[in-house]
């Protein structure tokens, strides 16, 4: 029987990128479908329909190509969080731990003003270090984050329970194993 393709059908996985042993959930093999990604923003936004959001928070790099679509058609503002040193204007920082080592993201400090609603959006959610980290600095600024939503979910990493245990609903697309 003939099926419509779901978003999960058009993700591609690559084998050992970056790294050995890694499989890499590739996104652009959905962004780069006019159905594909049509599909892929309805899904995403769709439970945040009729619920009021001030800026939808998109993060580096793949999160600002949904995000920007999603702010679209919610009528909001879009804000990005970047890794350390790519903003321009003055910025608030957070350290997040990584396999090996840490990273750090950043937002504008004037990019959230003190109750606005937020909802953050990225491509994939593993362990959850970069979304509680995105979710941290939103709240440093008083944003009130109503929800994260991914395209992409990988259960067995545990980012969903991290960012639930932080009082935030998950909105996942899809899994992979
Ligand atoms: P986390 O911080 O461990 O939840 O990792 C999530 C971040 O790593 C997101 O910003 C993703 O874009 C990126 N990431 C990790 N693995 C993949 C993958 O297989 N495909 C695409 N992005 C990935």
């Amino acid at each position: 029987m003939n099926r419509q393709k779901s978003v999960k059908d058009y993700i591609r996985t690559i084998v050992d990128f970056p790294h050995e042993g890694i499989l890499f959930r590739d996104v652009t093999t959905l962004f780069a479908d006019a159905r594909g990604f049509r599909i892929c923003v309805d899904q995403l936004l769709s439970p945040y329909a009729g619920i009021p959001i001030d800026k939808v928070v998109g993060l580096e790099a793949r999160g600002f190509i949904l995000g920007g679509a999603v702010a679209h058609q919610l009528t909001t503002g879009f804000v990005p969080i970047r890794k350390k040193g790519k903003l321009p204007g003055a910025v608030i920082s957070q350290a997040y731990a990584l396999e090996y080592g840490e990273a750090v993201m950043e937002i504008h400090d004037d990019a959230i003003r003190a109750g606005e609603r937020v909802l953050i959006v990225d491509d994939l959610l593993a362990t959850g270090g970069t979304a509680s980290a995105a979710i941290e600095l939103c709240r440093r600024l008083g944003a009130e984050v109503v929800g994260a939503a991914f395209v992409i979910d990988l259960p067995e990493l545990g980012g969903r329970r991290a960012i639930e245990a932080l009082g935030v609903e998950v909105h996942a697309l899809c899994e992979f194993e």
